[in-house]
């Protein structure tokens, strides 16, 4: 008899992790898998961050922290959105937590309720509708297809406001697709939102410094509708720090008061360790973002010729994070024996079974054609993992 919560009944687990840990299990079982499923870099840890980290251990760095963290990580952070953004914020308008992902939940939590709407472009972030269920709101799902470089305009965007919008998710460079929203873009969707005066912004910039088309652009830049973006953003993906757990919030006050009340009751300051590193890495990057974006760039540029050689793929060229999100709709239906792909999760599994690449079915992104494809792995491992996924769909028949 399962025993759990309605609420957690109608949770869906991480898609992306369970495709990871399935990938974890057969090479366990000693079958070489090649991992392209989990969002996480290759890279390690810069050497002077582990050093910052080694040194708050040593100097005691033991106990609680303020629940939004330490007011050095929240002043490194500020300095951080002047110099690289362009915007202001004070230390008491920053909320770090475990991660960027607590920091999505929490945003939810303290603004969404029973009968609010979130307004989600698909294909989005798996977490996203499913922090929804958790808040108890309501996600309207925006379609956005490869033929519109998997962008929103602002007309579909319009049309989705009703009075019961609480919130608007934005991830640009985004987590599945790679699309990146211009300035211009983002202006267009300001302006429509300006109109809507109860709607907020969670803007996820995760994926900020992994970007080939140029500099940044945060929607939080737009004065007519500032005092309602939150900011969301983390070291994970651009200092390669998943496992240390550090994200946070740029909010208004009110927003960055409710999640630190919030947080305060549900888990406490982040890892006293992890945030004396992450200061390190605001502080001085010593040159890591410039590197990683470089290997990122030939990386990309590799997968669009090796997705190129995959009859039937419609490829939108990422324009930054490192996901490719090919869109395999040519493969759906057909079989390999008696083994039919009925959906893009069944082609995931095929690929992972038989080409042994784990990768993620586009239905758990609200895409249900597509596939997702991390590159953050070596060019060696790409080019053997394209030749094996180029083999397997050559079999289906
Ligand atoms: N947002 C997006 C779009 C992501 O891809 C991730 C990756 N895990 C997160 C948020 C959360 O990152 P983390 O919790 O590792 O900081
Ligand atoms: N966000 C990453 C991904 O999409 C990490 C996994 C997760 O947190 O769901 O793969």
């Amino acid at each position: 008899m399962d025993l759990v919560s309605a609420r957690l009944a109608a949770l869906s687990p991480s898609e992306t992790l369970a495709m990871s840990q399935k990938s974890n299990e057969l090479k366990a079982q000693g079958i070489d898998v090649i991992n392209l499923s989990v969002g996480e870099t290759d890279f390690n840890t810069p050497d002077h961050v582990k050093d910052a980290a080694k040194k708050a251990i040593d100097e005691n760095y033991s106990f609680y922290s303020p629940v939004p963290g330490y007011l050095s990580l929240r002043e490194a952070i500020c300095n951080k959105l002047k110099k690289e953004n362009n915007l202001e914020y004070k230390p008491d308008q920053i909320v770090c937590s475990n991660g960027a992902k607590q920091s999505v939940c929490n945003v939810l939590l303290a603004l969404v309720g029973k009968s609010d709407e979130v307004i989600i472009p698909a294909p989005y972030w798996v977490s996203y509708p499913e922090m929804v269920k958790i808040s108890d709101g309501k996600s309207v799902i925006i379609s956005a297809g490869i033929e519109q470089d998997f962008k929103i305009t602002p007309a579909q965007l319009e049309a989705a406001i009703t009075p019961q919008t609480k919130v608007f998710i934005l991830c640009s460079p985004s987590n599945p697709t790679g699309s990146v929203y211009s300035r211009d873009e983002l202006k267009a969707l300001a302006d429509v939102l300006e109109k809507y005066p109860n709607v907020y912004v969670l803007s996820d910039e995760i994926y900020e410094h992994i970007n080939y088309v140029g500099s940044h652009e945060s929607i939080a830049q737009f004065e007519n509708i500032r005092d309602r973006v939150i900011v969301v953003n983390g070291i994970s993906k651009c200092y390669a720090m998943t496992g240390w757990r550090i994200g946070w919030i740029a909010a208004p006050k009110w927003i960055a008061a409710a999640c630190n009340k919030l947080q305060g009751q549900y888990t406490s300051g982040p890892c006293s360790v992890a945030q004396k590193a992450a200061e390190a890495a605001y502080i001085d990057d010593a040159g890591f973002v410039v590197k990683v974006r470089e290997a990122f760039t030939r990386r990309k540029k590799l997968v669009m010729e090796l997705t190129a050689e995959i009859p039937g793929f419609k490829v939108s060229e990422p324009k930054g994070a490192f996901y490719i999100f090919p869109d395999a709709a040519a493969y759906i239906g057909k079989s390999y024996g008696d083994r039919k792909i009925e959906n893009s999760g069944d082609l995931a599994m095929y690929l992972l079974e038989v080409g042994h690449v784990a990768c993620v079915g586009g239905g758990a992104f609200g895409a249900p054609t597509c596939i997702r494809m991390s590159y953050a792995t070596s060019e060696e491992n790409l080019k053997k993992a394209f030749a094996r996924i180029k083999d397997a769909l050559g079999k289906l028949q």
